[in-house]
């Protein structure tokens, strides 16, 4: 194999980076630089490697904190969260004590295997827990490495990557996160064909960030990185840290793992033999992969010791349907935020219809990509929408099912009739105001579609918004149902036409015949 970029008539790159080196002290040098910019270049500044002080770092949470931040964006995965938290803790409160002074000598880094399916959040639960602490975070997948670092990527360029999101701030790089996918891809017994070596020297390669290693701040081969830090070491006097260590840098690796379950069930099955049955085969994959242990990892092609430097393991689970919906529907990061915010900046309202949130999941649960499905449907939905409409006067529309379904023809439907589509969401609103009423009163009310549509009727005749017109209409609603809720028992209500003309009268009737069975009782 031929080294790059040096072609024979030229110089190496050392010889390069000297000449660099030289031409730009000359072009920068003023009153201040220092005299061991050459030092820097070569990445042996004396002090660039700074300790992490124990007072510039805060760790204090604890596990259930950091699980109810998860949960605010993070569906499902109740298991993945609650272990993670837990690491998370351990491992940011040992770096605390470490750099008190105060390190247990045996301490076992707390990296964590996430085994799942794509698209199920595994990244998103690491991402935010790393915005969370505080802490820079790197993904890269496991595939674009190789174990001489030429062909794809040197597994080293990650800690450079962690010390460039922290700012060149080496005490911030130095703990934080590193989250490696497709590592079931570098076991060694999946590679066919000559692969096996490269996957097991990519182990090996990482076995040696996991454990504790010095990277230099600059690769080798980053000529423009090294005139970067001389510029800025010339020209701001700030000096980028020479290596940084990996002691304290987590390690996430994940990966959806195909075939780990077989050898798993096999070895439940095999250790059954002579024994009351214990593996029943109606085990789901994820109840068999929760049990894989170090040996299941290890024939599955991973070195014993790379292994043994993840001791945590947890499996996420698939999304079905409904799960895709409450992430549509409860995520802070849902991606119908989004799409709202896309929309109001041409003064445009979105109104997502649960029937329609739905729709967008059972059409993403098809895809059979996790929670990516959901953004391949909604683009889809929205395409032609997010093209026409900002050039019309329409200024609101509800996403419902038949939208979901037929985006172009509910779009022509929109564009004829645009006061059709403002029945539409003021329908939505009516709706709206029965499962609030049941979310703050307690008791269900449900109107029937002539009712709602009487309101409707009305609101649009006086040019009055839905939603004033029904808090004004039931006023009494809340206090005369309460009532009969007491005297009765009964907790939902069905408003109809007769209701909706004669609110009052309605409810008075309603309140005497709970008092009547009352007395018959
Ligand atoms: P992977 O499991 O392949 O790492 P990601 O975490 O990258 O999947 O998920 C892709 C996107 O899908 C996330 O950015 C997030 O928006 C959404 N997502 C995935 N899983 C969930 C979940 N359980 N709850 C909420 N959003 C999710």
């Amino acid at each position: 194999m031929h080294k790059p970029i040096v072609n024979a008539n030229n110089p190496s790159i050392e010889e390069f980076q000297k000449q660099l080196a030289d031409f730009m002290r000359q072009q920068f040098h003023s009153g201040r630089a220092p005299a061991s910019a050459k030092a820097e270049v070569s990445g042996a500044a004396e002090d660039g490697q700074r300790k992490p002080s124990a007072d510039e770092f805060k760790f204090d949470y604890k596990p259930r904190e950091i699980k109810s931040h998860l949960d605010r964006f993070v569906i499902k995965q109740d298991e993945a969260k609650k272990v993670l938290s837990v690491a998370l803790c351990d491992h940011y409160h040992h770096v605390r004590l470490a750099l008190e002074g105060k390190e247990s000598p045996n301490y076992a880094k707390q990296n964590v295997i996430l085994i799942g399916p794509t698209g199920v959040g595994k990244t998103f639960l690491i991402r935010n827990a790393a915005d969370l602490i505080g802490v820079p975070f790197v993904k890269a997948d496991a595939t674009k490495f190789s174990e001489t670092g030429y062909v794809g990527g040197d597994v080293e360029d990650m800690v450079r990557d962690l010390l460039r999101l922290a700012d060149n701030d080496a005490t911030r790089a130095q703990y934080g996160i590193i989250y490696i996918d497709e590592i079931d891809k570098i076991a060694a017994a999946n590679n066919v064909g000559g692969r096996d070596v490269s996957g097991r020297g990519v182990q090996t390669n990482l076995l040696k960030l996991m454990e504790e290693t010095e990277v230099p701040a600059r690769s080798p081969n980053d000529i423009a990185g090294q005139i970067q830090a001389m510029m800025d070491f010339t020209q701001r006097g700030k000096k980028a840290p020479a290596t940084i260590n990996t002691k304290h840098i987590l390690f996430i690796v994940s990966g959806a793992f195909g075939g780990l379950e077989k050898i798993v069930r096999k070895r439940l099955r095999e250790a059954t033999i002579g024994f009351a049955a214990k593996e029943s085969p109606l085990d789901t994959s994820e109840e068999v992969l929760n049990r894989a242990q170090t040996k299941d990892f290890i024939e599955f092609g991973f070195e014993p010791e790379f292994i043994g430097r993840l001791p945590v393991r947890v499996v996420c689970h698939s999304l079905n349907v409904d799960d895709l919906f409450l992430i549509l529907k409860n995520s802070e990061a849902s991606i119908i935020r989004q799409y709202e915010q896309d929309f109001a900046a041409y003064g445009i309202e979105v109104l997502f219809s649960d029937a329609g949130l739905r729709r967008i999941a059972e059409q993403a649960g098809d895809e059979q990509t996790g929670a990516r499905g959901l953004m391949t449907v909604c683009e889809r939905v929205f395409r032609d929408l997010k093209f026409e409409l900002p050039s019309t006067d329409v200024k609101r529309f509800v996403v419902t099912s038949e939208l979901v379904d037929k985006p172009m023809a509910e779009l022509q439907k929109i564009l004829a009739d645009p006061r059709q589509e403002e029945r539409i969401v003021a329908r939505q609103v009516v709706e709206e105001f029965a499962t609030r009423f049941g979310e703050n009163h307690g008791m269900k009310i449900t109107f029937t579609p002539a009712a709602a549509e009487m309101l409707v009727n009305e609101a649009l005749e006086k040019s009055q918004s839905v939603r004033d017109l029904c808090a004004g209409r039931f006023k009494d609603f809340q206090f005369g149902l309460k009532l009969i809720a007491r005297n009765s028992g009964r907790q939902e209500f069905v408003i109809d036409t007769d209701a909706v003309q004669a609110p009052d009268k309605v409810l008075s009737e309603w309140v005497v015949a709970s008092y009547r069975k009352e007395e018959v009782k």
